[in-house]
């Protein structure tokens, strides 16, 4: 503040030739800016430290302990990647996504699905999966904007842990409003008893945000595993039903089909 008050003093007063001052003030501006953005790279550098420790400290610890926490491990295992990526935007990315939801992302959900179904295979112990999608959620980003959006997705997955809440319920985050629930040990009967429980939660759940209040909906497609069907199959049996539900007025559950179909989920 003191250089920039100097500076505007000399333009106004002296009877210096204006270019000679704006050329240091040009000069001291760029050095300034050297300097600032040395800082902020350092600042970055030492985060990136921070959080590099702080994944492979935890990391090692959850090893050691032989916990066998995947949750855990593919979060930390994403944020590895993204510091290493180099990229703000993948650190804010993947950091949001570890903290926002909780959930298990896409990647996880196809380990764990291809897992449940090898599963079966050998020991014909039934195992479900829910796709849930939330109704209008266009709407809520459009009237609230995209942080409430976010708060409803947090709160939305909050509840989805609450209902579905056994140590082998696995609530995995798809798309972006977009989720499945994989049951293992649990027949179609079973999860639509859950479904259920769900809807009716969800129902009833009134959002508070500051002076908001937010009710929302969800739509849901349930599908048990069929024997010889693939991991694709059954999650396109899961979104044919979803979509039957939004179809047909949306804030319901539909039970998809009980014959393998022919076409690939994209
Ligand atoms: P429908 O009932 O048919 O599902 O309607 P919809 O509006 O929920 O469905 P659509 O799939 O058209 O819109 C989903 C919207 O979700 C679009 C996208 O902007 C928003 N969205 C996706 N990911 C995120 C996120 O991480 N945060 C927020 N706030 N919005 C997201
Ligand atoms: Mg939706
Ligand atoms: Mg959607």
């Amino acid at each position: 503040r003191e250089t920039l008050d100097n500076f505007s003093k000399e333009l106004v007063k002296t009877d210096r030739p204006h270019d000679e001052v704006l050329f240091r003030f040009r000069q001291w501006f760029s050095s300034y800016r050297t300097e600032e953005s040395g800082y902020i790279q350092n600042t970055f550098e030492e985060f990136k430290g921070i959080i590099w420790d702080f994944a492979d400290q935890l990391g090692e610890e959850l090893h050691a302990e032989k916990q066998n926490d995947e949750k855990v491990k593919s979060s930390l295992d994403q944020l590895r990647e993204a510091v290493e990526s180099n990229s703000i935007e993948a650190l804010r990315a993947t950091s949001r996504e570890f903290i926002m939801t909780g959930a298990f992302n896409r990647r996880s959900f196809d380990e764990q699905a291809k897992r449940c179904k090898t599963v079966f295979d050998i020991s014909e112990n039934p195992v479900s999966m829910i796709m849930l999608d939330i109704d209008f959620f266009k709407k809520i980003n459009d009237n609230y904007g995209h942080d409430i959006g976010d708060f409803v997705l947090k709160e939305f997955v909050h509840l989805l842990h609450q209902v579905f809440s056994r140590p082998e319920d696995m609530v995995c985050r798809i798309g972006g409003e977009e989720f499945v629930v994989i049951l293992p040990g649990f027949a179609v009967e079973h999860a639509i008893k859950k479904a259920e429980e769900a809807l009716t939660r969800i129902r009833k759940d009134v959002l508070v945000h500051g002076e908001l209040q937010i009710a929302f909906t969800a739509s849901m497609g349930i599908a048990q595993l069929l024997p010889g069907e693939s991991v694709d199959q059954w999650l396109k049996r899961a979104d044919t039903a979803l979509y039957a539900s939004k179809h047909n007025g949306r804030n319901q559950l539909t039970v998809a089909q009980l014959t393998i179909v022919s076409e690939r989920v994209a």
